[in-house]
């Protein structure tokens, strides 16, 4: 009989562990996922898998939580999904972005060094550690590591520690460089969701929506949705098509790094559009560009060419931008009437 295999998900509550936690009970096998400990019991990406996974407090600023998960439950596969997520704070916050996310891959390196050193480990690279290159329209593998913003610079350092500790120690580590990927579980923060949400909400007439990272209402009281720069480009894909790309990684015979993209780059209008258009609103009528918002520095517009993925891991995107939103949208509905939000 084959063995079960044991995962351990570093971040499960987030949308993409929800997601990879969802594909790994599929596929059979024992989900350990890590949470942040908190005086709250709610976590609704993860809600309805309370019961199927077993939940561990871990926190990538501490190295001691991390070594215990390891030596408890001796895993075959590691997923360091975690991370301080949000470029926009890691202006405001960038030595705690730098702790968490530049080194908290490293102390999940060591963990799996010393006590479980088997384990093959993913780590959740971005494309933001290509933030300012300049003259590339479709980055791939070898595309060289030029990261602008703080966040972008503390992913570089663990993507560059994957090769690292794969060379160095001989370790089985693999760096998905992920273009941005979206889903209804996507944080408030991100501004596919702030779209999403904010067009539910002027649909449906809500007096109350929810707040931005300002603190101050989605949707204005004039029915506007503040944004940053409305022209950044973006690859949009949807997550739970990335997810995969995660476990395939995983399964090569040897660690490699690979670009997981679309292929493809639309402006922030260009969502805010498919997302107004789909509930037959105007989306000029409802955006407005909030200087507060705009990043002291955006990254170019490229594309993720994901040629190397499609060849030898036999993975391709499934969802475009314009589903994704509407999917988004429909979901953000949906939400909003089930939770009685007036
Ligand atoms: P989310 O923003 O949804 O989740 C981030 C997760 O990290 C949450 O589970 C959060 O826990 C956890 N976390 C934050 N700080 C710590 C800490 N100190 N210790 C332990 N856990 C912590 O992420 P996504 O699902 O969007 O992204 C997953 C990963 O992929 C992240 O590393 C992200 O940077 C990276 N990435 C994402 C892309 C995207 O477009 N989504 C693109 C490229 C890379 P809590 O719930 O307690 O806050």
């Amino acid at each position: 009989m084959v063995k079960q295999k044991t995962a351990v998900i570093i971040g499960v509550s987030s949308q993409d562990g929800s997601y990879l936690a969802e594909l790994l009970l599929e596929k059979g096998y024992l989900v350990v996922g890590t949470i942040r400990r908190s005086t709250s019991m709610i976590h609704e990406n993860i809600e309805h898998l309370k019961g199927k996974i077993t939940l561990e407090a871990a926190d990538l600023i501490d190295q001691e939580s991390l070594n215990r998960v390891m030596i408890k439950y001796q895993p075959d596969e590691v997923y360091n999904i975690a991370a301080q997520s949000v470029p926009g704070d890691a202006w405001s916050h960038p030595f705690y972005t730098g702790e968490v996310t530049a080194l908290g891959p490293v102390r999940v390196f060591e963990a799996v060094r010393h006590f479980c050193p088997k384990a093959r480990v993913y780590q959740a690279t971005s494309r933001e550690i290509l933030g300012g290159v300049k003259g590339v329209e479709r980055a791939n593998e070898s595309t060289l590591l030029f990261a602008n913003n703080p966040y972008g610079i503390a992913k570089a350092y663990a993507h560059m520690m994957v090769s690292c500790y794969r060379e160095s120690y001989g370790m089985y580590v693999c760096g998905g460089i992920l273009f941005n990927h979206e889903s209804p579980r996507r944080s408030l923060h991100f501004v596919t969701r702030k779209i999403s949400m904010g067009v539910a909400c002027i649909k449906l007439g809500i007096k109350s929506p929810p707040v931005n990272e300002l603190g101050e209402a989605l949707v204005d009281t004039s029915g506007q949705i503040h944004l940053g720069d409305l022209n950044a480009r973006r690859d949009w894909g949807y997550a739970k098509d990335y997810v995969e790309a995660m476990w395939l990684m995983l399964q090569r015979e040897k660690p490699k790094d690979y670009v997981i993209g679309t292929d493809t780059s639309y402006s922030i209008k260009d969502a805010c559009k498919a997302a107004f258009d789909h509930v037959g609103l105007n989306w000029k009528e409802h955006v407005i560009s909030n200087e507060k918002l705009l990043r002291p520095t955006e990254i170019t517009d490229m594309r993720g060419d994901y040629s190397l993925a499609k060849k030898e891991l036999g993975w391709e995107p499934k969802v475009f931008m314009k589903e994704l939103m509407e999917t988004m949208v429909d979901a953000d509905l949906d939400w909003l009437k089930s939770h009685s939000v007036k």
